[in-house]
């Protein structure tokens, strides 16, 4: 039987629905909408259609968000004295820097910036204040992918307390927030990585399987078991026709997007995951939406000043 697919779309738009009364109340409360600066610097492609989402995003649901940018050639200086304004900034009550930031500026540099933010403004849950916090469960603001794809699976009841979780993936913005959040909500966790001994066996035990890994298709359908809740974090832009192939029968709708675009949006995930799971979540669709929702909120949260518990 098909896997019940989980709509991102909709459950973004029914967080969204919720958020507006509240921004509208701050607004009219403070004079002024809750406000984020996001910061762009360089040109790169896939940043470009990342922020686009989160500015539109951010202008549908009433907030005042400010698009932030610097050249490729900027420095990492220049870039912290930025963050070091939108800190200052009294319109400003969230700060999102574009992530990644150019080779250029060095190898630590992402990390030192997201360390500059003021941590009352970190709408990106990446500050180790925020971390610290989330791993104590006691967050205010957590990192829009992790904490989406919980408000997905608890829209969809489905249940997390006493379930087997395997993350696949353990990076600090998605596989580790992820992973602890399942693990304050009471399931058992596992988290995998590029390391695991026998991954597919090892997922195969999990009741909620959550892929972020950045490799197209490559959960199939022998890492499910049956009936399991799959959800897909990975999104690839996939040139390469053989990829597309491997994942898709001659004559699929997607096989004819490819044709038409040269590209195709695609997840971690197998379609023929479908076959075996008993909720999935859909690329495009799924988890994608739910981060920007997940933004937003975290940018009103930083706005009426809870995390600090004075008013902003
Ligand atoms: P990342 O920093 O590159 O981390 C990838 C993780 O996957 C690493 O922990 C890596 O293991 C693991 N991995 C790689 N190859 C593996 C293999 N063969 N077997 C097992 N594990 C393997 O990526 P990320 O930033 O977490 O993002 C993951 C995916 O999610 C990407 O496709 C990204 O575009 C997508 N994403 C989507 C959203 C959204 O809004 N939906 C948001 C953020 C990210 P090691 O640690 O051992 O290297």
């Amino acid at each position: 039987m098909a896997a019940r697919m989980l709509d991102g779309v909709a459950a973004a738009a029914a967080i969204r629905a919720e958020l507006a009364p509240r921004i509208a109340e701050f607004a009219s409360r403070r004079g002024r909408p809750p406000g984020l600066g996001i910061v762009l610097v360089g040109e790169n492609p896939s940043s470009e259609i990342y922020v686009r989402g989160k500015l539109k995003a951010a202008a549908e649901s009433g907030l005042q968000a400010d698009l932030e940018r610097l050249p490729a050639s900027a420095s990492l200086a220049d870039l912290l004295a930025l963050v070091d304004r939108l800190n200052r900034s009294e319109r400003h009550d969230g700060i999102l820097v574009q992530s990644p930031v150019p080779e250029a500026m060095g190898r630590d540099a992402e990390r030192r910036v997201f360390d500059a933010i003021d941590p009352a403004k970190d709408v990106d849950g990446f500050h180790p204040i925020n971390v610290g916090k989330l791993v104590q469960n006691r967050a205010e603001l957590v990192a829009g992918t992790p904490s989406g794809v919980i408000e997905l699976l608890e829209r969809e009841r489905i249940p997390i307390s006493g379930a087997r979780a395997v993350v696949i993936g353990r990076s600090e913005i998605v596989g580790k927030p992820m992973a602890l959040l399942l693990l304050h909500r009471s399931a058992t966790v596992t988290v995998c990585h590029s390391r695991t001994v026998d991954l597919p066996a090892v997922a195969r035990e999990a009741d909620i399987l959550v892929a972020a890994i950045g490799r197209p298709g490559f959960v199939t359908a022998d890492f499910v078991k049956p009936g399991a809740t799959v959800v897909d974090v990975g999104i690839t832009s996939v040139t390469d026709p053989a990829i597309v192939e491997r994942m898709y029968p001659e004559g699929s709708r997607r096989r004819d997007v490819f044709a038409k675009r040269g590209s195709l949006v695609v997840g971690d995930v197998h379609p023929q995951v479908a076959d075996v799971a008993g909720a999935l979540t859909p690329v495009p669709g799924g988890v994608g939406p739910l981060t920007i929702a997940m933004l937003l909120k975290n940018t009103l949260t930083a706005a009426s000043g809870l995390m600090t518990g004075r008013e902003r």
